[in-house]
């Protein structure tokens, strides 16, 4: 039996992992995919403390190094239930028979990339649109892509991608960008970066693969194509929730509430980062609600 079963293994997740294990605590930590959660698929980050500039894939190991040090356990694993029994929580996971048990559980599931949900998207969903520019860039070299949204994603990755691409297409639909200006003012200065704006992506055209994306202009209603044979996805995220909706902690929109000291409605039921409702989402931030949440973790698993 674990003291506390922490489910995501982004930076809140390993946070609240490094804190709960120096607070000796017996900790376990379940992710479906690759450590580091959406961190591990951005190409450069440029606003953590400490490094000026590192990829998210370093960033993540460098994260995991530091709870394998300190004897968390790591299971990589799908959740796909979970149980309070007699204030034991009881997790379900894909694959074993086996329910891993704890005395508090701490979701930090974070969110996952929203679709535009258009013709075509589908056919040619790997055949020339990603949602993950660090992955299938490489693909790109020398072609031309498109890069969807206006948000900090779309901008940093179009950044990645204008050195590799011979062409980067940002297709936003309105004329200002929700990402930070300083971005933005790095796009502009890149001869292969054309902004495409007040456009609404309306269908993914090909015949094997991606040969064209229609667009309509908001403003004129004026229909027309960019040709790219790679476009990245970059509209959002939705709060990634499946292993939790029936717990009663979420919100109409998908996330969880909690107070401020990261706990939710139930007792021993904790979560922190991306999944939980708020404003701002950041890795910054998704470590101080790991950091904020393992702490009270601890004094409730003391009480
Ligand atoms: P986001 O900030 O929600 O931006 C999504 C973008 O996609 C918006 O520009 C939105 O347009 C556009 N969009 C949404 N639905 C669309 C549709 N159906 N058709 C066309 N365009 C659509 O998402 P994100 O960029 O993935 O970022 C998620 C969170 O992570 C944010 O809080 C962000 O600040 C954070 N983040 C931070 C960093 C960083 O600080 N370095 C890096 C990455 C992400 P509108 O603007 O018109 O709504």
């Amino acid at each position: 039996m674990f003291d506390v079963l922490i489910i995501g293994a982004g930076p809140a997740g390993m946070t609240a992992a490094i804190y709960a294990a120096r607070g000796n605590l017996k900790v376990g930590i379940i992710e479906q995919g690759a450590p580091g959660g959406a961190m591990v698929n951005t190409s450069i980050i440029e606003n953590y403390p400490g490094f000026k500039k590192i990829d998210g894939a370093s960033l993540s190991m460098e994260m995991f190094e530091q709870i394998n040090d300190l004897g968390v356990e790591y299971f990589g694993y799908s959740v796909i239930d979970i149980e309070k029994v007699n204030d034991i929580f009881a997790v379900a996971v894909e694959g074993s028979e086996e329910k891993l048990l704890a005395k508090a559980l701490i979701v930090a599931t974070g969110t996952k990339n929203k679709i535009l949900d258009i013709p075509g998207e589908e056919t040619y969903r790997g055949k020339g649109i990603s949602w993950c520019a660090i992955c299938d860039g490489s693909f790109y070299k020398n072609k031309n892509v498109a890069v969807v949204g206006g948000g900090n994603s779309a901008l940093e990755e179009a950044l990645y991608l204008a050195d590799i691409a011979s062409k980067v297409y940002i297709i936003h639909r309105r004329d200002e960008f929700r990402g930070a200006e300083i971005l933005v003012s790095k796009l502009k200065t890149r001869t292969n970066v054309e902004f495409v704006l007040n456009a609404i992506p309306l269908e993914f055209c090909g015949t094997e693969h991606l040969e064209k994306i229609k667009l309509q202009n908001k403003l004129t209603a004026e229909v027309f194509y960019v040709a790219v044979e790679g476009c990245f996805e970059y509209v959002g995220q939705q709060p990634a929730n499946q292993a939790i909706t029936k717990l009663g902690i979420i919100d109409e929109r998908g996330y969880v509430i909690v107070d401020k000291n990261f706990a939710t409605s139930t007792k021993g039921l904790f979560a922190c980062g991306d999944i939980v409702a708020k404003e701002i989402r950041q890795i910054a931030t998704a470590v101080n609600d790991g950091a904020i949440a393992a702490l009270n973790v601890i004094k409730y698993c003391k009480e």
